[in-house]
């Protein structure tokens, strides 16, 4: 990262103080219009930045760590587990699975190991029942050169995954390929068998009859285009119930965060046999080589800025840059016969401009053609950086891939065309620093960057079935991608949202977050609400980035911080007093989380307004050193005591009797990990103080956020383990709350609710 901001810095003295703003192009059109010699010069960095990038990479190296991690592997999957029952098993098989994928992602470009570790991986998948996965793997090793003389084995692993996914042209597919080869005794055997199982689906699938009753009704939204400074924005066009779908959006572009090892395709977080791009050193992956297919044309002109680790130092440019290369196919008919970059622009901007056409959908391109930016009004230093990785990617284009061959026939010069592709990728950029999201979704406790959820052997029993007692391990809520999402963009801020999105891969599915009247605004938020936030706390970034103070029903009301406050009522430690109040924020505070600032800091920030005295909160600390003893049966007891304790100084849903419950939680299930037998009474316990947490985050953040269903998960395996009392209304209405799980999640809770909650 030092190495960009030295080049940038260098380029910054290089190049005159920006003029008056007038948009992208202008802004771009001066860098490249510097006098000769620094011009020159300024090229020079960039284009020794991109060299410098540049890392070592000798094949044989891969080559040998992934044979050290498939031999690994293969000792694991040969080792005998068989008589330790079931589930010691399972964890074998699994376990070779993981070792095998770190085999196929070491491997890179060594094409020989590769195929190997594919194969292998395949073998383990297969037995493991992923079957799809295990299907694809054989291909894979197919297309790496897997040896001709073996070959028959994979296809024969090919065909058994065929006909356990019941695809029926597959299989036959590769019936009549291994027919074609000479096979031994054993193997003829086998065919016979393959071309049984194949006349049995199809006389099964002319039976099956289809259902495609998908129902198509109108959408309960219209989006309001006004000429005036609001602009355009989305309202009820009925009466909208508290939790219906009011629209679904999938996503073009996103980029993982963090450089996560997602699909860079659909974004599927969980992965069990992730299929990397062997060029760009380990950092991008599949889940299917249908994404793998379908996400090439973009990662074409990414593989050799992932290899030079180019797209994690450029930032939001990242996505910007996602965009241009997905959408110029679509603004290209637009574009072609623009003699030069000043009408290209021109025509961008009269696309920008125009309006959505009634009764027919505007395509995603232009939807975020006209997503709002604020780069205008954004200081010097701000502007002059996108500018910078603007050009640095431009040039990265034109230098280490052939993006730009495509324009050479058009009608403008080249040079005009990387113009434009910088404006644009300044452009998106602006308007994503006001308009981009982060897609989030539950993943394992602390899993690391290399690791994959479903390839964790402690975790699963088999295929998408956790252990019992593991649900809670699968309740960390990440951060995932920065997602483009034009159309949920249209909704204004407000500080009370009425809706919540939940992102199901690269799509974000948009649900009443309250019952909307026909006609009343649909509103996202933008920052924290009003629950979560003071004023003072999220004025500060509504100003800054989205450069307005918020109006607000929430916020132009007499107490503006009143629903903050209620979650902050504590009665006065003074014998004397006794009083219930609600701490005055000192000037410079913009939270009132004494707890999350280290103890000396903000000691004497709580005060009891009626009678002065500050708050000792001795009780707090004695809560935190049962806590760390909670190993032991006593401490438990007196843990449970000390929780029941609070309800005398932290009120109501108190925000920190949500943070202790939380830590008394992850503390005693962090022992039962450990092998810590709990009895029925810390069963109870815990069940009771589950249920207070859980009031309080439904109070807080909703019974349906993100929060309410990771916390959720701790209920289910105490439900699980416990086998303790629960109504039917109680367990319908947690299993309801899954509908607000992605895809990928809700399966595996679903199957954990039917394997072990569901009383017969
Ligand atoms: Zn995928
Ligand atoms: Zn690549
Ligand atoms: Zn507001
Ligand atoms: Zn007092």
């Amino acid at each position: 990262m030092d190495r960009l901001a030295k080049v940038f810095t260098q380029q910054d003295e290089l190049i005159a103080p920006v003029g008056a703003y007038q948009n992208e192009y202008e802004a771009i059109k001066a860098l490249h219009s510097l006098p000769g010699e620094k011009r020159q010069h300024f090229q020079e960095l960039t284009l020794k930045l991109l060299d410098d990038l540049e890392q070592p990479h000798v094949t044989e190296s891969c080559a040998e760590r992934s044979r050290l991690w498939r031999e690994q592997g293969n000792l694991l999957f040969r080792s005998s587990s068989k008589d330790l029952g079931s589930d010691a098993d399972a964890e074998r098989v699994l376990g070779a699975c993981r070792l095998y994928t770190k085999a196929v992602l070491a491997a890179e470009d060594a094409e020989i190991e590769l195929c190997l570790a594919f194969a292998n991986r395949g073998m383990a998948l297969q037995e493991y029942g992923y079957y799809q996965e295990a299907y694809d793997d054989c291909a894979n090793a197919l297309d790496c050169g897997y040896p001709t003389k073996l070959q028959h084995k994979v296809i024969f692993r090919q065909a058994h995954c065929a006909w356990k996914l019941k695809r029926i042209e597959q299989l036959a597919e590769h019936i009549v390929c291994l027919e074609k080869l000479e096979l031994n005794e054993s193997f003829r055997q086998q065919l016979e068998d393959l071309k049984r199982s194949l006349e049995l689906l199809q006389s099964q699938s002319s039976n099956d009859k289809s259902f495609n009753d998908q129902e198509k009704t109108g959408p309960i939204h219209e989006i309001v285009t006004e000429s005036g400074s609001r602009g355009r924005y989305m309202i009820a066009k009925e009466a909208i119930p508290q939790g219906k779908i009011i629209f679904r959006e999938q996503a073009t572009c996103f980029v993982p965060l963090e450089q996560r090892l997602i699909c860079q395709q659909c974004a599927a977080s969980l992965l069990c046999a992730p299929i990397p791009c062997p060029q760009c050193r380990q950092r991008v992956v599949y889940c299917s080589r249908e994404c793998r297919e379908r996400h090439k044309p973009i990662h074409r002109f990414e593989c050799a800025a992932y290899r030079k680790d180019l797209l994690k130092m450029v930032g939001v440019s990242h996505l910007a840059l996602r965009m241009v290369l997905s959408y110029m196919p679509s603004m290209l008919p637009k574009l072609q016969e623009c003699p030069d970059s000043s009408e290209m622009w021109a025509t961008i901007t009269t696309l920008a401009k125009g309006a959505d056409k009634e009764n027919e959908p505007t395509p995603q391109y232009l939807q975020s053609l006209r997503m709002i930016s604020h780069l205008d009004k954004a200081p010097q230093a701000e502007l002059v950086y996108h500018m910078l990785c603007a050009n640095l990617l431009q040039l990265y284009l034109k230098d280490y891939t052939n993006f730009f061959d495509q324009f050479q026939a058009m009608t403008a010069p080249i040079e005009d065309w990387h113009l434009i592709l910088a404006a644009l990728i300044l452009r998106s950029a602006g308007q994503l620093l006001v308009n981009g999201h982060v897609g989030d979704a539950l993943l394992p406790v602390d899993l690391e960057a290399s690791e994959f959820g479903l390839l964790q052997p402690e975790m699963w029993l088999k295929p998408r079935h956790l252990k019992l007692g593991q649900m809670h391990n699968l309740s960390q809520t990440e951060p995932l991608t920065a997602i483009n999402l034009p159309y949920l963009s249209l909704c204004n801020h407000a500080c009370a949202p009425s809706i919540r999105t939940k992102f199901d891969g690269c799509t974000a599915v948009c649900q009443s977050a309250v019952e909307l009247e026909a006609g009343e605004e649909i509103f996202n938020c933008y920052t924290m609400d009003y629950k979560r936030s003071m004023i003072r706390q999220r004025s500060q970034p509504l100003q800054q980035v989205y450069k307005f103070d918020c109006s607000c029903e929430k916020c132009t009301r007499t107490d503006p911080d009143q629903d903050y406050l209620k979650f902050h009522r504590y009665r006065c430690e003074n014998p004397n007093c006794l009083q219930e109040f609600v701490p005055k924020p000192l000037p410079h505070q913009t939270n009132l989380n004494w707890w999350m600032h280290p103890p000396d800091a903000t000691v004497a920030s709580v005060c009891c307004p009626v009678c002065k005295e500050t708050q000792a909160f001795s009780w707090y600390n004695d809560f935190l050193c049962l806590i760390d003893c909670c190993g032991e049966v006593k401490a438990r007891r007196a843990l449970y005591k000390a929780f029941d304790g609070l309800d005398k100084w932290l009120l109501e849903h108190h925000i920190l009797k949500g943070k202790l419950a939380e830590m008394i939680i992850e503390a005693c299930f962090a022992e039962m990990d450990e092998g810590c037998v709990l009895d029925d009474v810390d069963y109870e316990n815990l069940m009771r103080i589950i249920g207070t947490q859980l009031e309080g985050t439904a109070a807080h953040s909703g019974g349906t956020s993100m929060e309410y269903l990771s916390q959720m998960t701790y209920l289910w395996d105490l439900w699980a383990l416990s086998k303790c009392k629960r109504s039917d209304q109680q367990q319908q209405e947690m299993r309801g709350k899954l509908e607000y799980l992605a895809c990928e999640q809700r399966e595996i809770f679903e199957n954990y609710y039917n394997d072990f909650i569901k009383q017969k």
